[in-house]
């Protein structure tokens, strides 16, 4: 990996800013570290773009595919830890169909997964993609599939090693599927299919990861670029074994053979449950499975929803005064924080109590209530300020304001500059319904 002032000795050195570093060494820097790509550069002379072309390029490529708002980006990973940074793109996963039980069983797949999807912290939490897989379906019956499932939003994986067929398929999709799957057996075949559509590959079947690079590298010279890597499968202490080791292989070594992102195929089984679940943990790019049920997928997808949060940017939501239900003058008022899982906690406990209220959110950068008072960034002072600010005495004339438990230490200060009556509520979110109907009307 060249340094800061290797890559600057090939730098066009004008020094124009066009790249929006002040310098060109500022820029080096930059590429150095990963934090910048080359194309920001529009000076930069072709053979120093291929000398370059390593230090700009992530470790792990990104591919994308779909189409639209609903298209999905993998790998762009450039961390074994999450804590060590974040983790970028989240597990895309998708539903398998069998192309072989017909038209309408694709398309009520598709209506499956479409409704697979709820909001959690703020946050719309999904099922990502359907992949096709031919099956006994015939070529014909299988490009069908392929464009009704291309019409619609969700990103779309073509599950076939015929690349006759596939080549049938993708003519027939506008929203650039994912190719699944060339093998040692097909490699030239699909990858002249996938260059000649622009569509992502898989490369698979082989017998170790040595192979699995070779055959990336095929594809690679033969012309396609974004490509996605399937292990052999196994069992669930294989697949670790073998994502963890492309992960590192890319990360650490920069192994370019293994530097895309990766792909699991599982079946309908428990052990599958658990290997998808392994997946999301480590590392797989994307978790294909057979069946999705409700009572397993929305548990996963809440995982994906932890793994993938940036842990040093908690999930905020944006400070004020908000409704539950429809409080008038003399409905009371309580305030918590901005971090998201504090605040929706508290507004579902509000709404179990069937009493409207009013809810301040008081900004604390996105900390819970006990971090945030520890922290200093939760006081009587900063309080005091959110009620002026948002003319909370203005909508609710009760004079009263409720605290959370966890802060009544701050109820002499807040009492004292706000002139409002301070209520100590309940300790644990969990408590808001009973104190609520406690509360004088
Ligand atoms: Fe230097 Fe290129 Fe950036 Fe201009 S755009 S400052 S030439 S790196």
């Amino acid at each position: 990996m060249p340094t800061a002032m290797e890559i600057y000795k090939l730098l066009p050195k004008k020094n124009c800013g066009e790249c929006k570093f002040p310098t060109c060494l500022a820029f080096a820097m930059q590429l150095a570290n990963q934090k910048a790509a080359l194309e920001a550069c529009p000076y930069v002379s072709p053979e120093a773009k291929a000398a370059l072309e390593d230090s700009g390029a992530p470790p792990i490529r990104l591919v994308s595919f779909g189409s639209g708002e609903r298209a999905v980006k993998t790998g762009d990973e450039t961390q074994l830890f999450r804590h060590d940074k974040t983790f970028y793109h989240p597990t895309v996963l998708g539903l398998v169909v069998d192309c072989s039980q017909g038209l309408d069983k694709v398309n009520a797949a598709l209506d499956e997964v479409k409704a697979l999807e709820f909001e959690r912290v703020g946050q719309m939490v999904r099922v990502d993609a359907v992949a096709l897989r031919q099956s006994g379906a015939s070529p014909e019956a299988f490009a069908e599939a392929a464009e009704a499932a291309c019409a619609q939003p969700l990103p779309v994986v073509l599950m076939s090693e015929d690349p006759k067929a596939m080549e049938a398929a993708a003519a027939r999709c506008k929203s650039r599927p994912l190719l699944h799957r060339a093998t040692p057996a097909n490699l030239d075949a699909m990858a002249a299919v996938a260059k000649a559509s622009g569509c992502p590959l898989v490369v698979g079947g082989a017998a170790n990861l040595d192979e699995l690079g070779q055959l990336a590298d095929r594809a690679k010279k033969a012309g396609v670029q974004d490509l996605v890597l399937e292990p052999a499968s196994g069992t669930a202490q294989e697949m670790l074994a073998s994502m963890t080791t492309i992960r590192r292989a890319a990360v650490r070594k920069k192994h370019r053979p293994l530097g895309y992102p990766t792909v699991a195929v599982l079946g309908r089984a428990q052990p599958d449950q658990l290997k998808a679940a392994l997946g999301v943990m480590k590392y797989s790019s994307i978790v294909l499975m057979e069946e999705l049920p409700r009572e397993f997928v929305y548990p996963l997808m809440a995982l994906r929803q932890n793994i993938f949060t940036d842990p040093q940017v908690p999930i905020q939501v944006k400070a004020g005064l908000y409704t539950v239900g429809e409080p008038n003058e003399r409905s009371p008022v309580m305030f918590t924080t901005n971090f998201s899982l504090t605040y929706f906690t508290v507004r579902a406990d509000i709404e179990k109590s069937k009493i409207p209220a009013w809810l301040l959110v008081v900004d604390t950068e996105g900390q819970s209530v006990m971090t945030a008072f520890a922290a200093g960034k939760l006081t009587p002072e900063s309080v005091a300020k959110a009620i002026e600010a948002e003319k909370v005495k203005e909508k609710s004339k009760r004079g009263e304001i409720v605290i959370p438990g966890m802060v009544s230490r701050m109820s002499g200060k807040l009492n004292e500059l706000t002139e409002m009556k301070v209520i100590v509520g309940s300790r644990e979110s969990s408590g808001i319904p009973k104190m609520m109907r406690s509360l004088s009307q």
